[in-house]
C-alpha cells in the first residue's frame, strides 16, 4: 500500500473518534474529502501570473492570503490544525504539476516555531505534495534554531533576516537539480528570494517556488478585490 492510500485510511479512522472539517469554513465533512462542496466556490483564487522574487524563476500560489484562505492558513499555524495541510497540499499539487522537479524543497520553520505548532508547516505540505506527485523532499535548507519571525519587519531588514536565518545543508546533493521551494505564505518574497539564493549558490539548476498564499493589500487592488466575489469552481474530491 502507497503512503497516501494508508494517510487516506488513517484519516478514515481518526475521522471516527474526531470528525473531518472542511478547513475553510468548519464544516464537518466526510473523511476522504479534504474540504466542502461550497468552500472551492468562495477562494480567493490567484488568477494570473504572480511576479516572481529575485533568484526564484517563477512563483506558484494558489489563492491570495485573504478570506477563508487566510481563515484556514490560521487555523493552521496558531491552532495546530493540520488538516488545512491537506487541502493546501492537494491545490498546490494540481496548480505545480506541469512543473517539471527533481525535488521539493520545504522553506524551513525555526525552532520555536515547531515547538509552539508541534510540525513544521512547510515540511507538511512539501510531504503531502510529495504523496499527490512522486517528487521526492529534499530538506536542503536549515533554519538557525534562534531564527527572527519576518512580519514585524521591513522589507531591508526581512533579507538581512532572512540571510541570517537560513544555510544549506551540507548533506542534500543539490548540484544540477531543478527544485520547487515549498512554503505556506509569500509576504513579500525575501524568504523565498534568499532561500533560491542559497540553493542556486550551492550549484541547483532552477529554483522555482510553490505557496498556498500570496499577500494582498486589498485596498489597493479593487479589480481583483471584484473577482473575489465571483462565483469559480474547481475540480477538488
Ligand atoms: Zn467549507
Amino acid at each position: 500500500m502507497d503512503r497516501l492510500k494508508l494517510y487516506k485510511y488513517t484519516r478514515r479512522i481518526i475521522s471516527l473518534l474526531y470528525p473531518n472539517r472542511c478547513p475553510f469554513c468548519g464544516k464537518v465533512i466526510n473523511a476522504d474529502k479534504y474540504m466542502c462542496e461550497s468552500c472551492p466556490k468562495f477562494l480567493p483564487y490567484v488568477t494570473k501570473p504572480l511576479l516572481p522574487p529575485e533568484n526564484v524563476s517563477r512563483l506558484y500560489a494558489c489563492c491570495y492570503y485573504a478570506y477563508r484562505a487566510r481563515t484556514a492558513v490560521l487555523s493552521m499555524k496558531y491552532k495546530g490544525l493540520i488538516y488545512p495541510v491537506d487541502a493546501f497540499a492537494l491545490m498546490m499539487y494540481k496548480m505545480i504539476s506541469k512543473e517539471h522537479a527533481d525535488a521539493l524543497v520545504p522553506v524551513p520553520s525555526g525552532f520555536m516555531s515547531v515547538q509552539k505548532r508541534g510540525f513544521s508547516t512547510a515540511d507538511k505540505i512539501a510531504e503531502r505534495i510529495s504523496w499527490f506527485s512522486g517528487v521526492p523532499v529534499l530538506k536542503a535548507l536549515k533554519a538557525r534554531d534562534d531564527k527572527q519571525e519576518q512580519k514585524m519587519l521591513n522589507m531591508k531588514m526581512r533579507i538581512e533576516n532572512a540571510r541570517q536565518s537560513f544555510y544549506i545543508n551540507d548533506k542534500a546533493d543539490i548540484r544540477g537539480k531543478k527544485l520547487i521551494l515549498i512554503d505556506d505564505v509569500c509576504t513579500t518574497g525575501s524568504t523565498l528570494s534568499v532561500c533560491a539564493e542559497l540553493l542556486t549558490n550551492a550549484g541547483a539548476a532552477e529554483v522555482t517556488a510553490a505557496v498556498f498564499a500570496k499577500t494582498v493589500d486589498l485596498s489597493r487592488n479593487k479589480r481583483e478585490n471584484k473577482k473575489f466575489s465571483k462565483k469559480r469552481t474547481v475540480d477538488l474530491k
